[in-house]
């Protein structure tokens, strides 16, 4: 063949449509392990497929990549979300954005994705053969397979995700690998007071673990903490959480907008306004009334007036770094990404090509790129995906 791809992911699909369709003449062959094509994109989005995200500026979009941000920048001022939209909408996929900025196909369904690029391959003659395990491949790109005959290409491409088969080919073609860890994820606090509050949210709190802070909407779960906020710390701070084995303190401000002495003295002031009155009624930042309740604590029942000055100083120090142990981890709706894999500067990123193995490109999450969720993975992997594609 003149060009192999490994992995039957978004990453790899989308970089055989490109290669083909901008060398129409070379031969594009696609290996998946499984006996299933694109089996993340089917249950992405809890069956949606959140394709990519609205955000238009390759400026801002690489912020959401923990992994990846100054190597994504080039590669998104080439192939962005304004091009996937283009992309899928000129084969008749349109795609409708969420009041949140994540993207999704009309149709509400992941299959309308899954046979857009699978009917593209078949027009341009992309070759895809399933239940083809790659074990091993040579320098000069022999590749060994489980149970089939080997094959041979001019230029590879590698597109295995997060599965370690594909790290150790990547490490025996020469390359390091960053060692994987989870990413996307929720925070168990098994002694959380707030358990009982599973459901309720607010609509920004910044949570800060370690040298990690990220502001953003807080879900309380029967577990600790989910949301935004959470699912960025947990993204950011992966690595650091690892190293911590998940166990840690971590804290809450639930008054972001406000510095610690703005706090006090709004406290201090509903004071004097209102003596007779009790935080609890008043409700002066507009929390969900059961969640203030607890975040009260004892003072709930006072009016203002017997609340000494200490007091609500110890409530403004609470509201703005509110301590919890996190004690574990939970994956959200299943989602989940992997920091770690092929080291970044091993890679040019104009043409996704190896720096160390000639012919050799990678594409989508093999590489140590992963972003927050949103739609900004497989982003990564189209935009990746079509430069490895069209470089070749
Ligand atoms: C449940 C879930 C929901 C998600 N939802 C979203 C979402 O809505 N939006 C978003 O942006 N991201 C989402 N993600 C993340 C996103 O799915 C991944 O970032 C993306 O699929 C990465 O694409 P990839 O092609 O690099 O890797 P993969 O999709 O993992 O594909 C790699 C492929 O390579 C194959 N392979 C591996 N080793 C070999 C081998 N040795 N030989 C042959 N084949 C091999 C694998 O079987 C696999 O098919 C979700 C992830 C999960 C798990």
């Amino acid at each position: 063949m003149d060009i192999i791809v490994i992995g039957g992911g978004a990453g790899g699909i989308f970089a055989a449509l490109a290669a083909k369709q901008s060398h129409p003449d070379l031969s594009v062959l696609v290996l998946e392990k499984t006996a299933v094509l694109l089996s993340k994109v089917k249950v992405s989005g809890g069956g949606r497929c959140n394709v990519t995200h609205a955000c238009f500026d390759p400026q801002q979009l690489v912020k959401n990549y923990p992994r990846g941000e100054k190597e994504l920048l080039g590669p998104f001022y080439r192939f962005q979300p304004r091009d996937t939209i283009e992309w899928f909408e000129s084969r008749g996929v349109k795609l409708k954005t969420e009041s949140d900025g994540r993207m999704f196909p009309i149709t509400d369904s992941s299959s309308t994705i899954i046979e857009c690029l699978l009917s593209e391959a078949r027009q341009l003659g992309v070759e895809i053969r399933q239940r083809q395990r790659v074990e091993k491949i040579d320098k000069g790109f022999t590749i060994h397979l489980k149970d089939n005959p080997s094959l041979s290409c001019r230029s590879l491409i590698l597109a295995t995700g997060s599965s370690p088969e594909g790290y150790a080919v990547a490490e025996s073609l020469g390359h390091s690998i960053q060692p994987p860890v989870p990413s996307l994820f929720t925070f168990n606090v098994p002694t959380s007071p707030l358990k009982e509050l599973s459901g309720v949210s607010v609509d920004s709190a910044t949570v800060t673990v370690g040298p990690y802070t990220q502001t953003g909407p807080l879900l309380i779960t029967h577990f600790g903490f989910s949301g935004p906020a959470i699912l960025k710390l947990s993204a950011w701070g992966a690595r650091f959480l690892h190293e911590k084995n998940y166990r840690t303190p971590f804290s809450i401000n639930w008054t972001p907008k406000l510095s610690l002495e703005e706090l006090f003295q709004q406290l201090i002031q509903l004071k004097e306004r209102s003596p007779q009155k009790t935080l609890l009624s008043l409700n002066p930042f507009y929390f969900p009334k059961n969640l203030w309740k607890e975040l009260l604590g004892s003072t709930h029942e006072k009016s203002l007036a017997n609340l000494s000055k200490k007091e609500l100083q110890e409530l403004s120090q609470k509201l703005h770094a509110d301590i919890y142990q996190m004690d574990g981890k939970t994956t959200h709706k299943e989602e989940f990404v992997t920091c770690g894999g092929v080291t970044l500067k091993e890679v040019d990123f104009k043409t996704l090509q190896s720096k160390l193995c000639p012919s050799l490109y990678f594409a989508g999450e093999v590489l140590n790129i992963d972003g927050v969720t949103g739609g900004f993975n497989f982003q990564n992997a189209w935009t990746t995906g079509y430069i490895a594609g069209t470089s070749i």
